[in-house]
């Protein structure tokens, strides 16, 4: 019988559970919150000067009285519409569309106007035909 403690498995499997979301760092990884009355967002990477909120406050750590600086609608008309830059669209639909429906706005950019720029150089390549 050894006395030596048993953490191999325990610590395994903690190791193996990387699935917990970790919580956002910096104010760009934060998500932005949209006021459902008038249309403000709340961003994090920009705070609120008008309430003396600086940059990088979390939509959850705002104080109890904070409002909605253009229509004074309380926190709780509110929704989240996640950070900047993320792919639009629930997350469960995320998965279809051959993967463009995981693309960030800017990408979707780039796959539509450099497809189109493609287009149009070959038109214009059909000019040295002879
Ligand atoms: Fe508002």
């Amino acid at each position: 019988m050894s006395t030596e403690p048993e953490t191999t498995p325990s610590s395994e499997a903690e190791s193996a559970v990387p699935l917990e979301v970790s919580k956002p760092t910096t104010p760009e990884e934060m998500d932005r919150y949209e006021c459902r009355s008038c249309g403000y967002a709340y961003e994090p990477v920009k705070g609120d000067s008008r309430a003396h909120i600086p940059i990088g406050v979390p939509f959850q750590d705002l104080p109890p009285g904070w409002r909605c600086p253009i229509c004074g609608a309380p926190t709780s008309q509110f929704s989240n519409i996640g950070p900047k830059g993320a792919p639009s669209g629930f997350k469960e639909n995320l998965k279809y569309g051959f993967g463009v429906n995981a693309l960030t706005p800017g990408q979707k950019n780039l796959l539509i106007f450099g497809s189109l720029a493609i287009a149009v150089m070959f038109f214009l390549s059909l000019y040295g035909l002879r």
